[in-house]
């Protein structure tokens, strides 16, 4: 990397924003810096450059995005990197002053920008490659975890999302080259292995591989390790459903399911353009509960689309009901630079809030009675973070976090369960 820009002296913070993906990003960023020789440093106040590898996925995380770019600390040079460029760069250019900007997932291209802003320049690298070479260095920010990025892109062509702005189309790496990654991800102390991308159902397809494939080859690597598998959608885990539970069903893999289902009613999937029913969502949870009852579901919807009616409205709460999630990521409806949904007639703000406040009581409810099964179980824990009020989080197989009192990074501890709220179970330590 030296030879893409000698850095030496030069001090850059850089923070990260959004998903597991851009998060990967960032540490890839920061282990590229490092290796032109930058200093990373942990107080923006500290730096000469500051990098905000930002998230842009909603409108609300732009506005966000957009005040604290403002809010930066003055007489430093400043690079926006990440998804806001390629969203709404005029807005960034419009209402932000700064010195340089990247598209998503850079590595050469970050110290090049960095290498220039500090001569003065005012560098706009926005075409960055496809993908970035999978044997960048890193610079890890979670002891315990590493986040590996399986695929870039997607094959979906949703009514509301600017994201594909940003990423493109699909480009996954080969299974080699994830393997070797995750080797050395566990070599280096990772418990935890975080599998990433847009939507990893379709990681693969344009590869000559597929997601059931990729997860029956990382379980064979050697070491004491669990694997966390990222956003499913629907349409392209079903025809390798099957398989796809028999390999999630290995003890390497986290029982945790996520897969975003955004409404109940097939109406409103049509008009999103998600290539589902509602009735397709339920087939892969019915698939993967049968096999693994205990496993944990995660599922997204979006409230207040355009054209969504009561009825539409109630067959989303019947659907939840139904099926019942341990979470739900709940968004209100919000129009997207350049996508069809925003020329969509919207729904009266107060019709959206009311859903929404409905829907996440609902959703508070569900968490609770879920989490709330686990309370007297007993079992083994991976402590994988630091909490709150010096809590560490542990996860189980099932990726339930469970607070606990003792213990430490990347320990493996016995616990039980004694407590349980919407967002977090509490553990009691037991002699092992
Ligand atoms: S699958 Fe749909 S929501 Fe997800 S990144 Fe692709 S276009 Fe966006």
């Amino acid at each position: 990397m030296s030879s893409t820009g000698n850095l030496k002296a030069v001090r850059v913070y850089l923070e990260s924003f959004g998903c597991s993906a851009n998060m990967a990003d960032g540490e890839r960023m920061l282990g590229c810096l490092e290796a032109a020789g930058a200093q990373t440093v942990s107080n923006p106040r500290e730096a000469d450059v500051l990098i905000y590898n930002t998230c842009a996925v909603k409108g609300p995380t732009e506005d966000r995005m957009i005040s604290l770019l403002k809010s930066a600390p003055k007489g430093r040079k400043l690079i926006v990197a990440g998804c806001l460029p390629l969203i709404n760069l005029e807005r960034l250019r419009r209402e932000v002053s700064f010195d340089g900007v990247v598209g998503p997932a850079p590595t050469s291209e970050i110290v090049e920008a960095v290498g220039r802003v500090v001569k003065g320049e005012k560098p706009a690298i926005l075409k960055v490659k496809p993908k970035p070479e999978p044997d960048m260095p890193v610079k890890t920010l979670f002891p315990v975890r590493r986040i590996i990025v399986a695929a870039y892109g997607c094959l979906g062509d949703c009514s509301f999302c600017c994201v594909k702005f940003a990423r493109g189309r699909l480009r996954s790496y080969s299974p080699e080259e994830i393997l070797k990654q995750v080797e050395r991800a566990v070599k280096a102390g990772a418990r935890e292995i975080w599998l990433t991308s847009q939507d990893l159902s379709c990681y693969g397809l344009d590869a000559g591989s597929n997601l059931a494939e990729l997860l029956e080859k990382v379980v064979e690597v050697e070491g004491d390790f669990k694997v966390r598998v990222g956003m499913m959608n629907p349409n392209h885990l079903l025809p390798i459903l099957k398989r796809t539970v028999e390999a999630f069903a290995h003890p390497k893999i986290f029982k945790f399911l996520h897969v975003p289902v955004q409404s109940g009613s097939d109406k409103v999937l049509r008009l999103m353009n998600r290539f589902y029913t509602s009735q397709d969502f339920e087939t892969v949870v019915a698939a993967f509960r049968r096999r693994l009852p205990d496993i944990t579901l995660a599922t997204d919807i979006i409230c207040g689309f355009p054209g969504e009616t009561e009825e539409d409205f109630q067959q989303t709460i019947n659907l939840l009901e139904k099926v019942r999630p341990d979470i739900v990521n709940l968004s209100k409806f919000y129009p997207r630079p350049r996508t069809p949904a925003s020329r969509m007639e919207k729904l009266p703000t107060q019709v959206v809030k009311e859903r929404s406040r409905v829907l996440s009581k609902l959703a508070g409810d569900l968490a609770l009675e879920r989490n709330r099964k686990w309370v007297g179980w007993e079992g083994e824990v991976i402590v994988d973070e630091e909490g709150w009020k010096g809590n560490l989080i542990g996860r189980n197989y099932a990726y339930k976090p469970v607070a606990v009192s003792e213990g430490k990074l990347g320990e493996t501890v016995k616990v039980k369960i004694v407590a349980a709220s919407r967002y977090c179970l509490k553990g009691e330590i037991l002699a092992s």
